[in-house]
């Protein structure tokens, strides 16, 4: 119980002491948040983009940001967090295993060094020196990005195969782990059942980057029912989770080994990737969260939005508009808006710079070129649809 001092003070803060009082319901007098953000010059805007790293990518719901909250009141021994987190993650994702990591980039990493370490600690306080240990990675050339640097930096070397042939040609003692793009799938000559069957053939691990690919929710766990040993999805993006939380799920010694290689462990690789347990209870609340959602409501929806978009845009000259949804990753609705620039005089660039400048601020998708302006809606929030049909209708009538 609060002492007497601590009462009356609560008593003394609270605006309207009869309202809050008389309702038992009302644990703690409301206090106001200070706008901190405002009071350090830095702005919010609203996000037509998507779930980009750069621009803070998802919000988290309420339950979540609740739940997140009320694991920083106690002390909880990290590992036992962890333990059951993990365990209720697998239940969900019907895995064998499954852990919160730093993101999905802190999963590649501590993945790829379960890899090369298994359960050893002597090999995993080498790392990155690769002296004596398996190290080479398989993946298609098509399959190359930018995140295989969160591979890399365990020391593992990234050997470049085209197809099958090649890939049993180079398949050694020296094999760790075969890393598949899940995004470049269509692009690369091996599809995902076939690296399963030939990981399963050469005895080498696979693991899927499904980082950006939910929804849908099946995905969760469609790639682990095909044979991949380990898959990671970001907590941060569709899921609606912590930004800097991922999820690493697949085979129990894999597990067990990636979290040897992370923290709260000192002497490993990934222990700058640290999670506590605030990102381990919030990305659970986040999943089960995602998994219960109402996904068709939410589809129809995100049609509304684009079409609200879409019907103001339409009003002037020339202006088509088509709805787009990438087959992977992204895999939501992207509204794409073209004219003809001799009919309406504005690029699509002013007009996102328009957008940016403006107030309230939007945020469309980066320009990939100057031929069309790209929207995405999932993470809009309520009324911001409308917003951003009326600050286009505003650009638009008045192009030069
Ligand atoms: C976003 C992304 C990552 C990194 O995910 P984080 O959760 O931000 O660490 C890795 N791989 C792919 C394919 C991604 O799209």
């Amino acid at each position: 119980m609060a002492n007497r001092r601590t009462f009356l003070q609560l008593i003394s803060q609270a605006p309207l002491v009869g309202g809050w009082f008389a309702s038992s319901a009302v644990a703690a007098p409301s206090t106001k948040t200070p706008d901190y953000f405002a009071s350090l010059g830095v702005k919010p805007f609203i996000n037509a983009a998507g779930t980009y790293t750069m621009l803070t990518a998802s919000l988290m719901p309420t339950e979540v940001m609740e739940a997140m909250s009320y694991a920083s009141r106690r002390f909880y021994r990290l590992s036992e967090v962890q333990d059951a987190v993990g365990k209720r993650i697998a239940e969900l994702l019907q895995a064998e295993a499954a852990m919160v990591t730093s993101g999905a980039a802190g999963a590649l990493t501590c993945g790829t060094a379960a890899c090369l370490t298994g359960d050893d600690p002597k090999k995993i306080q080498q790392l990155p020196d690769v002296t004596g240990l398996k190290n080479e990675v398989f993946v298609q050339k098509a399959h190359r990005y930018g995140y295989d640097h969160a591979v890399r930096a365990t020391g593992a070397r990234l050997v470049e195969i085209e197809n099958a042939a090649e890939l049993e040609r180079a398949a050694s003692e020296r094999s760790a782990m075969m890393l598949f793009y899940n995004d470049a799938d269509p692009r690369g000559q091996i599809h995902a059942d076939e690296w399963v069957r030939l990981g399963k053939k050469l005895r080498i691990t696979t693991f899927n980057d499904a980082s950006a690919d939910v929804p849908p929710v099946e995905n969760l766990s469609k790639y682990l029912k095909l044979g991949f040993d380990l898959v990671t999805f970001s907590g941060g993006k569709g899921l609606c989770g912590p930004q800097s939380a991922g999820l690493l799920v697949g085979r129990k010694d894999l597990i067990a080994a990636a979290r040897l290689n992370t923290s709260p462990y000192s002497d490993t690789i990934s222990r700058g990737m640290k999670v506590n347990k605030e990102e381990m209870l919030g990305m659970l609340v986040a999943l089960e969260m995602f998994i219960k959602r109402d996904h068709a409501a939410q589809g129809r929806e995100w049609e509304r939005r684009c079409g609200v978009i879409a019907s103001a845009a339409k009003k002037f000259p020339s202006v088509t508009t088509e709805v787009v949804v990438p087959p992977i990753a992204n895999h939501v609705p992207h509204l794409y808006l073209r004219w003809d620039d001799s009919k309406l005089r504005i690029t699509p660039r002013e007009v996102i710079q328009r957008l940016r400048a403006g107030d309230p601020a939007i945020e469309a998708c980066p320009l990939t070129d100057d031929k069309q302006l790209v929207f995405t809606v999932w993470m809009l929030q309520s009324g911001e649809a409308e917003l951003v049909a009326r600050a286009l209708t505003k650009i638009l009538a008045k192009p030069v």
